[in-house]
């Protein structure tokens, strides 16, 4: 692929659609550049630190948590923006925001707030619960409320793993129903997938859950890289070996990810990014072998890892928490912070109290958890 083979369709800043409350320009920072710096600075991110991506803390401090994670699927994304000629901080700021909606616990604990929140006739959306966090429970700024992103930044926060259709609803009414989102925001599903299946195979190796033996027999790119290693590194120790097997992963699925894209988008004839907004599908993807190894290494994590009794366990543990947290909640909700009972007159108390849950850390939910029986 060419460098920069799609420049003629990177948003450039200066089309955005802008902020709902306007503001004057920066000295020196362009619109998209004040929003990663804003993305960064909310207490949202922060709160990453303390949120499970898949493996819990308590078993090492090398895992990567929700905060490590998202700063690896940032660079990657940068890297393949900056590959493409697309916009690099329209890109980063979308990479930094995408998992700022994510409850504690995972995706486990998505799937139970979800599970809890269809019982009450609701769902729980952690692209929605980032629209609200960035529109409105992020309180810092005097003149507005939220951070005040650009349409672009608030678009791909919903947009990014999902399409939105007309009719989803009235909070996503703005955000064109039924277009396809700018280059930038489709790279970032992809990237994250880059990230995690290939951070949780090494985060399991060092957990002593993953058999490499197992890997090499069941996925073949594998097979094929760590062969390849062992005979260029053949004194290298199993470790580092499996490490670098990691690495030529990554590079060979952000190539995959920079010569799909690139292809798909010459290839459909678009011209401009209202021609992509348009399209009737994502432009952003693998090649076709990147595909395959893509869901190879899925699907062995999910056949393999991610379904071991450890961590089956702790789901168990934590699912079974939250649902009696949130029930502890809809009998008491008197126990409410001030901030989120004052709600009871616009919302109902289930979303309330789903809202206030996902936005705990680990570490707050338990603290939380473990003071519900004492009165107040
Ligand atoms: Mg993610």
């Amino acid at each position: 692929m060419d460098p920069q083979a799609l420049a003629f369709l990177r948003f450039p800043v200066g089309r955005s659609r802008g902020r709902r409350y306007p503001e004057f320009p920066h000295r020196y920072r362009n619109d998209f550049q004040r929003d990663r710096d804003r993305v960064v600075h909310a207490r949202a991110f922060r709160r990453l630190e303390n949120k499970t991506q898949v493996f819990p803390p308590a078993v090492s401090d090398h895992f990567r948590n929700r905060l490590t994670h998202t700063m690896e699927v940032a660079q990657i994304a940068r890297t393949v923006a900056a590959a493409l000629g697309l916009d690099e901080d329209l890109t980063e700021a979308l990479a930094l925001a995408h998992d700022l909606g994510h409850p504690p616990f995972g995706h486990s604990g998505e799937q139970e707030l979800d599970r809890i929140m269809r019982l009450h006739g609701d769902v729980f959306n952690h692209n929605l619960h980032a629209l609200r966090i960035v529109e409105s429970f992020e309180q810092r700024y005097a003149r507005f409320p939220g951070l005040n992103l650009t349409f672009e930044v608030r678009e791909g926060i919903v947009k990014h793993s999902r399409e939105v259709e007309p009719g989803d609803g009235v909070e996503l009414e703005e955000y064109l129903p039924g277009q396809r989102p700018p280059i930038e925001a489709q790279l970032i599903d992809l990237c994250d997938e880059i990230a995690y299946n290939t951070a949780d195979l090494d985060d399991a190796h060092s957990a002593g859950l993953l058999n490499v033996a197992e890997l090499a027999a069941h996925v073949a790119i594998f097979r094929e890289v760590h062969e390849t290693i062992e005979s260029q590194y053949p004194g290298a120790p199993e470790r580092i070996q499996f490490l670098e097997c990691v690495r030529a992963l990554i590079d060979m699925l952000v190539s995959s990810l920079i010569e799909g894209t690139g292809r798909a988008a010459l290839e459909a004839g678009v011209e401009t990014v209202e021609d992509v907004r348009r399209f009737s599908q994502r432009l952003a993807r693998f090649t076709a072998a990147g595909q395959e190894w893509n869901s190879a290494l899925k699907g062995f994590l999910h056949r393999q890892v991610y379904s071991t009794e450890a961590l089956r366990a702790e789901r168990g543990r934590s699912n079974a928490a939250i649902s009696e947290l949130f029930q502890f909640f809809l009998d008491h909700p008197g126990r409410l912070p001030a901030s989120h009972r004052e709600r009871v007159t616009e919302l109902p108390l289930h979303r309330i109290v789903c809202e206030y849950i996902a936005g705990m850390t680990d570490g707050f939910f338990w603290r939380t958890y473990d003071s519900r029986q004492v009165s107040g």
